[in-house]
């Protein structure tokens, strides 16, 4: 099954960006997953193809339309599409790994970029859209946040990353944030690859991993430690 991803946007041109080059790049020209990038300006209304308006109520910025956005999610993926429709929103909840790999495992994404101040509640209530943060902040569109969910889910597709595909001890697989990680020279500037990773005793370098890795969570990201 092919993990297919179709991002509606005001800049298809946008896609695939980044996605195009490295595993995600490569994956995408063997087909281990599609992407197709729709123009929400293209159901915009009249000659200007007007896809936003002034927010009611008041206030500054403008608004998506909700039934813009509803003609191109329509056109995109009719309700008998399967895969889950997701609004890239600063709002939603915060993209995390265990999303990431059940989203993988699954047959692709809807994701709906905003733009200006928002997208209009109507269309979020009345196509189901899920909201997803990709962190504490605001970006300017929600291109770059699709992009950020569209690389974490691709690089676990089955045939993608290869030799480092299990994945099992890096960050957010378990409670803990990945070990720090060494290669040659055994010296530089005065700098030694810790004596235990050289010493070939594969419980000692188990040991020592574990360790840095309790450490280093503890010191950066405590909450994890409590999930
Ligand atoms: N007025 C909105 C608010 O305060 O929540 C911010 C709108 S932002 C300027 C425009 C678009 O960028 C959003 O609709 C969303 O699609 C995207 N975006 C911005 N920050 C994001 C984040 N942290 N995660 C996901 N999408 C984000």
């Amino acid at each position: 099954m092919t993990f297919s991803a179709t991002v509606l946007t005001l800049y298809p041109e946008m896609f695939p960006g980044p996605l195009g080059v490295s595993l995600s790049g490569d994956a995408l020209a063997r087909g281990v997953w599609s992407l197709e990038a729709k123009s929400i300006r293209d159901h915009g209304l009249g000659r200007h193809r007007t896809v936003d308006d002034t927010p009611a109520g008041g206030g500054v910025g403008m608004v998506l339309r909700c039934d813009v956005l509803a003609a191109a999610l329509d056109a995109a993926a009719p309700p008998s599409d399967p895969r889950p429709r997701l609004l890239m929103s600063p709002r939603g909840r915060p993209l995390r790994q265990e999303r990431v790999r059940a989203l993988s495992a699954g047959p692709g994404v809807v994701l709906v970029c905003g733009r200006f101040e928002g997208v209009d509640e109507r269309v979020i209530e009345g196509r189901g859209l899920e909201e997803v943060s990709i962190g504490d902040y605001v970006l300017s569109g929600g291109e770059i946040a699709a992009m950020v969910l569209l690389d974490a889910c691709v690089r676990l597709l089955p045939g993608v990353m290869g030799k480092e595909a299990s994945g099992h001890d890096e960050s957010f697989e378990g409670n803990l944030l990945e070990y720090p990680h060494y290669t040659r020279p055994r010296e530089w500037e005065g700098r030694t690859i810790p004596d235990a990773l050289l010493s070939g005793n594969h419980a000692a370098i188990e040991k020592w991993r574990r360790e840095q890795a309790e450490r280093i969570t503890r010191e950066r990201r405590p909450d994890l430690l409590e999930r």
